[in-house]
């Protein structure tokens, strides 16, 4: 393949009705793509057989769509599944699945590591190797509808897998606008939830946005002291500065702010936590979603016990705050919550790879 191909993937409408302009083909192609692309999980020219066949030849000359490669997809008892997906770089990210939440939902990632450091979380480890482009993020989702058979289904999508968001604001955001097209998925931002650890000036643009998707806040301490120690940016971007801001942040009728607090035993989850978190969150359209926290090799941290997880829930919904626990999936695949990481020095020869794709 030669590389002067552009690449259609990383392109939203009005970009991909420029493309075929400057070549000399109808705008209106540009529209019949993104159904075969993103309805149809199709990529090949070829097998593009409302095109003709010389609009096909040319297209397949001169344009290309990359998609993220499955290298591997792994089944939990629960029905999570977990993909490891290959870039064209042979970088690696994972993605997950998790069935009927109700709903289906698609959890996906934003960057190759993550530069945050948080210091429970698997993928804070590895540190950020690089942002994913608009094209890579949106791809996850092309990949994981083909593969459950949701091309045609309603989903959501939780920003929750690998970096973090605001980090990589503007391909993260141009990927939600090519997944709201309506010649594509038609993704309604109200589907979509950014998880972020608060990076103040990214909330701020976010709030302008005009496709703003559902937020979560990863609060995850109530202290200045405490979350320094867990959340490093939050020396720089301190809870008074990310509450304000969410205090502010416009929101629809009927929605709320999720803050994320990960438990860690004995560490964050005392009853004095629990007080303070609901103090702090006075005022605000909220509501808590606590997870216990997932245990991994290198981690230094501990799942408190189910009895202090249901405490520390009751002292938040005694203060009338809307609180849930996160029940985690695929753990047994390694798939929940902060379990995301690419396992460096196990590349499988092609052999396997092809293997894994065809089982
Ligand atoms: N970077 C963003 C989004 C990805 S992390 C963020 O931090 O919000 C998604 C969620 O998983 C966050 O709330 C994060 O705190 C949580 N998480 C990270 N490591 C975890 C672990 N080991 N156990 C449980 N949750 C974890
Ligand atoms: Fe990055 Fe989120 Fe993990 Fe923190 S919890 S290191 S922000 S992915």
């Amino acid at each position: 393949m030669s590389t002067v191909q552009l690449n259609l993937a990383e392109l939203e409408i009005p970009e991909l009705e420029a493309a075929l302009e400057t070549r000399g083909c109808e705008r209106f192609h540009a529209r019949q793509l993104y159904r075969w692309i993103y309805k149809r999980g199709i990529v090949d020219f070829e097998r593009m057989t409302d095109l003709s066949k010389d609009l096909r030849t040319r297209l397949t000359a001169e344009f290309q769509v990359a998609t993220p490669q499955a290298v591997s997809d792994s089944r939990s008892v629960d029905g999570t599944r977990k993909f490891v997906l290959e870039l064209a770089d042979r970088r690696r990210i994972e993605v997950v699945f998790i069935p009927e939440t109700p709903a289906m939902t698609f959890c996906i990632s934003t960057q190759v590591g993550c530069a945050m450091g948080c210091g429970f979380c698997l993928t804070g480890k590895m540190g950020l190797v690089r942002n994913l482009t608009a094209g890579e993020i949106a791809g996850q989702v092309r990949v994981l509808a083909a593969a459950t058979g949701m091309l045609d289904h309603r989903f959501n999508i939780v920003l929750m897998g690998m970096g973090e968001p605001l980090h990589n604001y503007d391909n993260t955001m141009k990927a939600l606008r090519m997944l709201h097209s309506e010649h594509g998925f038609s993704v309604s931002p109200r589907r979509v939830t950014l998880s972020t650890v608060g990076i103040v000036p990214g909330l701020e643009r976010l709030a302008r946005e005009p496709l703003m998707p559902n937020l979560a806040v990863s609060l995850h301490a109530t202290t200045d002291e405490q979350r320094t120690e867990l959340v490093p940016p939050n020396r720089k971007y301190p809870l008074a500065e990310i509450l304000e801001t969410c205090r502010r942040f416009p929101l629809k009728k009927r929605s709320r702010i999720t803050f994320e607090y990960v438990l860690l035993d004995g560490v964050n989850d005392t009853p004095e936590d629990a007080r303070r978190l609901a103090r702090l969150l006075s005022g605000i359209k909220s509501k808590v979603n606590l997870i216990p926290l997932n245990p991994a090799p290198g981690i230094p941290f501990e799942r408190p016990s189910d009895e202090r997880v249901d405490r520390f829930a009751q002292i938040l919904a005694d203060r009338h705050i809307t609180v849930s626990v996160r029940k985690s999936r695929g753990r047994d695949i390694r798939a929940a919550c902060g379990q995301l990481i690419v396992e460096g020095g196990s590349r499988k020869s092609a052999a396997q790879q092809m293997a894994l794709l065809m089982g």
